[in-house]
């Protein structure tokens, strides 16, 4: 199956009926005015991985000859990046779509492209909820966007998704290289990286390996060509993305995941000063791994290692793969290993049949694992998992709502001891910016990943991707505070171009 491209495509012509009355489409080539480029304007939703998917899908209607804008209700093109990961991201989705139905409607010459999860997995819902959508297109041809627009001008409306990610090797697969490289980044001096797509594990909760496939990595010598070309461009900082990292590898090798071994190489690309990456999987976080971490000085000392739940009865029916005893084993092992090592997870409360005792004993599993701060979420059911038809064993609200403020409490609680440790150090962070809800305070992070607020002596402005570093002076739950010490270096970049997120 993965090594027929073509097997899979669905290509369907959506009825003109379909779309409003009587508009044809401008022609994209040469927009709707001869001396005005057309714009595009992108909306995105979900993860850090969507977010990336739109930088390289800027990317590549740049190449196309189009102009990003901020401004969507002026935008030629409006695209949004969908996900169905989180259950409000669709509900949000559905309202900004419907709100442009009266402006697609006044504007012929407007187009509106649906991409992403939802689209992969709602693709019949989109048609009859949105006549007024051009183009939808699936997880696995976000390249073929430009494509579709233009081909929907003069044809009409158009759907395209394929059922599996093409596999490297295959002709078009190039055009992941291609659309990495060409990628509209939104900071100058970080960029996340994609090393692998999809999701091999069968998490009940979980909708992801439905629509983003099973896991194709990427090879090590392309994403070594994309960091050395982020670096020659001033990037310092780069996050690897994937589902499930540690296992990154495994499909080319058919042996050991190379995880390690990128780390390394991405370590030894010059000018790359830090490595982030997210979401390794506990279960196949491997001693390979710690040890690369431990080794490579470039790979930051934090470690996102999801937890959700602290109870093995409650894990093995989210199909974990793990018990908490492995995951505070494998925890143990990475802080031996790794000086001064910072540890974020995610939680979920609330999985159907969670009993008062599995609550409990994630309590403590998080409160041994002293965390510096969790993502806690409430299980909400996504259509087609498996944990969406265990509702026979659903929690009320009153419940999954008491639970996770005696969860905030405890991640609360070690997150501010954890920080209050760090009163009294110098600090290296990456200058972000001024901070958005007070100006004359400068934000950076830290290699824990920790935010920083510092004030800049009067009038002095550090560019963002400066590294400084800064006095810790007090701590909060979710912040550092602190005052200047030094810049050690300024940053090498120079263009930016926003991509904006919703
Ligand atoms: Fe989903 Fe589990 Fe894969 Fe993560 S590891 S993407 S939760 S199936």
């Amino acid at each position: 199956m993965r090594g027929d491209a073509t097997r899979g495509l669905i290509l369907v012509r959506v009825s003109m009926d379909a779309v409003t009355s009587g508009t044809g489409h401008a022609p994209v080539d040469g927009g709707t005015d001869a001396a005005r480029p057309r714009t595009f304007h992108i909306r995105t939703f979900g993860c850090q991985m969507n977010e990336h998917d739109s930088e390289r899908l800027a990317g590549a209607l740049v190449a196309d000859g189009l102009v990003g804008t901020d401004d969507m209700e002026s935008a030629d093109v409006v695209v949004f990046n969908t996900c169905c990961i989180r259950e409000n991201a669709d509900n949000k989705f559905y309202g900004h779509l419907g709100n442009l139905k009266a402006l697609r409607e006044s504007r012929p010459d407007m187009q509106i492209a649906v991409g992403g999860c939802l689209a992969q997995m709602d693709k019949e819902k989109i048609q009859e909820r949105a006549g007024h959508v051009d183009v939808v297109f699936g997880t696995h041809n976000l390249t073929s966007a430009p494509e579709l627009l233009r081909r929907a001008a003069t044809d009409g409306p158009l759907m395209e998704i394929l059922d599996e990610p093409v596999p490297f090797g295959e002709p078009t697969a190039a055009d992941q290289q291609t659309a990495a490289l060409a990628a509209v980044r939104d900071l100058p001096y970080a960029a996340w990286v994609t090393i692998q797509m999809g999701c091999d594990n069968s998490c009940a909760y979980c909708i992801v390996p439905a629509v983003r496939g099973p896991e194709v990595s990427r090879p090590v010598d392309d994403l070594v060509a994309e960091v050395t070309e982020l670096s020659r461009r001033g990037v310092t900082e780069v996050t690897l993305l994937g589902q499930n990292v540690n296992s990154y590898g495994r499909d080319i090798t058919r042996r050991s995941p190379l995880f390690g071994d990128l780390l390394r190489a991405v370590g030894a690309v010059e000018g790359i000063r830090r490595i982030r990456f997210t979401s390794p999987h506990p279960k196949d976080l491997r001693p390979e791994v710690i040890e690369a971490m431990a080794d490579t000085p470039e790979v930051c000392n934090h470690l996102h290692l999801p937890l959700q739940s602290g109870s093995d009865p409650i894990l093995a029916a989210m199909r974990r793969g793990y018990t908490a005893e492995r995951y505070l084993d494998r925890l143990a092992a990475a802080r031996d290993a790794v000086d001064d090592l910072a540890v974020t997870t995610d939680l979920i409360v609330g999985f159907p049949g969670e009993s008062e005792d599995d609550f409990e004993r994630t309590l403590e599993v998080a409160a041994e694992a002293e965390f510096d701060s969790a993502y806690t979420f409430v299980f909400s059911p996504r259509p087609g998992t498996r944990a969406a038809s265990m509702v026979d064993r659903f929690l009320p609200v009153s419940v999954t709502a008491e639970r996770m403020e005696r969860l905030r409490a405890v991640v609360e609680r070690s997150a501010l001891r954890r920080h209050r440790a760090r009163v009294g150090r110098i600090e290296e962070v990456v200058v972000e910016g001024p901070s958005k809800r007070e100006p004359s305070v400068t934000t950076g992070r830290t290699g824990q990943n920790k935010l920083v607020h510092f004030v800049a002596p009067a009038g002095r402005v550090i560019p963002s991707g400066s590294f400084a570093l800064v006095a810790v002076t007090d701590a909060a739950r979710h912040h550092l505070t602190g005052d200047l010490v030094e810049v050690t270096a300024r940053p090498s970049y120079r263009v930016r171009i926003p991509v904006s997120a919703g």
